[in-house]
C-alpha cells in the first residue's frame, strides 16, 4: 500500500504557485486576490475558510475574508457578490457552504461571475466541464485529479466507482474520470443513496472515490485487492478524549481497507489539503486570465 499524501502534494503545488506569484509581482503585475465570504458561526465552515485564507497568505495571494451574521438577508449577500463581481481588484470569489436557511444556495452560486467562480460551482463552469472545455473545475474533484497526476497514478481503462452525486464533488468527479486524457479514460459508475447492491459495485472497482459523508462506510470486504481508494469524506465524530471534543473521520474504514489497496488517501491529510491547493490554482488562473 502506498499513501497518496495530499499534504505533501498540496504543498508542492502551493510552493509552485508562490513562485509564480512572486514572479508576477517582480514584473510589476497585479497580485491575485481571493474574496471569501463566511456566514454564521459553523465551526467546520470557519475552520475551512480560515485554512483557505491562511494558504492564500502563504502563497502570496491577497485574501479578504468577509464574515456576516447568520441572519444576513439573501438580498444583502447578493448585493455584496455583485459589488465583488464589479471590483476589478478581486479575481476570485468563494462563498463557504452550507448557507443559512433564508439564503438559497442556487441564487448565490448563480450570482457569482463565472470568470471569478474559483469554486467552479456556477452552471457555466459546470457546463464547460461537461464538454471538456477549459473553465473552473470544482476544487475538490480538481484537487483529486492533481493528486493522481502528482503521483503518476494510471487511470486509463480502469473501472471507477464514485459514491455520491453532489454537484460539487461526486458528479464532477465522475465526469473528470470519464474524460479523455491523463487521469481520465475510466469506465465510471456513479453510485448514490438509491443505488442497489452498492457493495457489489464497489467490489468491482479499480478506483473508488468515496464522497457520501458517512464515516467509515467503506469496509475491507467491499474492496477489490490492489484498488485505488480516494476518501473525500470529512465528518466530525464526537470523541471526548480529544481536546476539541471530536475527531475527523473519512468515508473509508482506513485501518482495515488500507492494507488491501495499491494507493489510498488518508483523512486528514489526503483530499482536504488538495482541495485548498486546487482553490489557489483556480485563483491564480482567474488572475492570469485578466492578463490576456
Ligand atoms: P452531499 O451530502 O451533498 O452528497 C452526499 C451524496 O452521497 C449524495 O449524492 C447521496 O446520494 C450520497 N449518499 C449518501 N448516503 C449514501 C449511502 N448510504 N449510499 C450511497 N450513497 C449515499 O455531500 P458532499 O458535499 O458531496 O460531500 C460528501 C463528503 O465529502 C462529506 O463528508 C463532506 O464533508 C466531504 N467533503 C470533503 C471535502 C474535502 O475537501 N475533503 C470537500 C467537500 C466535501
Amino acid at each position: 500500500m502506498q499513501l497518496l499524501d495530499g499534504k505533501k502534494a498540496g504543498q508542492a503545488i502551493r510552493d509552485e504557485i508562490r513562485l509564480q506569484v512572486a514572479q508576477r509581482l517582480a514584473e510589476g503585475k497585479k497580485q491575485p486576490h481571493l474574496a471569501a465570504i463566511l456566514i454564521g458561526h459553523n465551526g467546520a465552515s470557519a475552520t475551512y475558510v480560515g485554512a483557505k485564507v491562511k494558504a492564500c497568505e502563504e502563497a502570496g495571494i491577497h485574501s479578504t475574508l468577509l464574515h456576516y451574521e447568520s441572519d444576513l438577508p439573501e438580498h444583502e449577500l447578493l448585493e455584496k457578490i455583485e459589488s465583488l463581481n464589479n471590483d476589478t481588484e478581486v479575481d476570485g470569489i468563494l462563498v463557504q457552504l452550507p448557507l443559512p436557511k433564508q439564503i438559497r444556495e442556487t441564487a448565490v452560486i448563480h450570482a457569482i461571475d463565472p470568470k471569478k467562480d474559483v469554486d467552479g460551482f456556477h452552471p457555466v463552469n459546470q457546463g464547460l466541464l461537461m464538454q471538456g472545455q477549459p473553465g473552473f473545475i470544482p476544487a475538490t474533484p480538481y484537487g483529486i485529479i492533481l493528486l493522481l497526476k502528482q503521483y503518476g497514478v494510471e487511470t486509463a481503462g480502469k473501472e471507477a466507482v464514485v459514491i455520491g452525486r453532489s454537484n460539487i464533488v461526486g458528479r464532477p468527479m465522475s465526469v473528470l474520470l470519464s474524460q479523455p486524457g491523463e487521469t481520465g479514460n475510466c469506465t465510471v459508475t456513479l453510485c448514490h443513496s438509491k443505488t442497489k447492491n452498492l457493495a457489489e459495485h464497489i467490489r468491482r472497482a479499480d478506483i473508488v472515490v468515496a464522497a457520501l459523508g458517512q464515516p467509515e462506510f467503506v469496509k475491507a470486504d467491499m474492496i477489490k485487492p490492489g484498488s485505488i481508494v480516494i476518501d473525500v469524506g470529512i465528518t466530525r465524530v464526537e470523541n471526548p478524549s480529544k481536546k476539541s471534543g471530536f475527531e475527523l473521520k473519512g468515508d473509508v474504514d482506513f485501518s482495515s481497507v488500507a492494507p488491501l489497496c495499491s494507493w489510498i488517501t488518508p483523512v486528514p491529510g489526503g483530499v482536504g489539503p488538495m482541495t485548498i491547493a486546487a482553490l489557489l490554482q483556480n485563483t491564480l488562473q482567474a488572475c492570469l486570465q485578466k492578463d490576456l
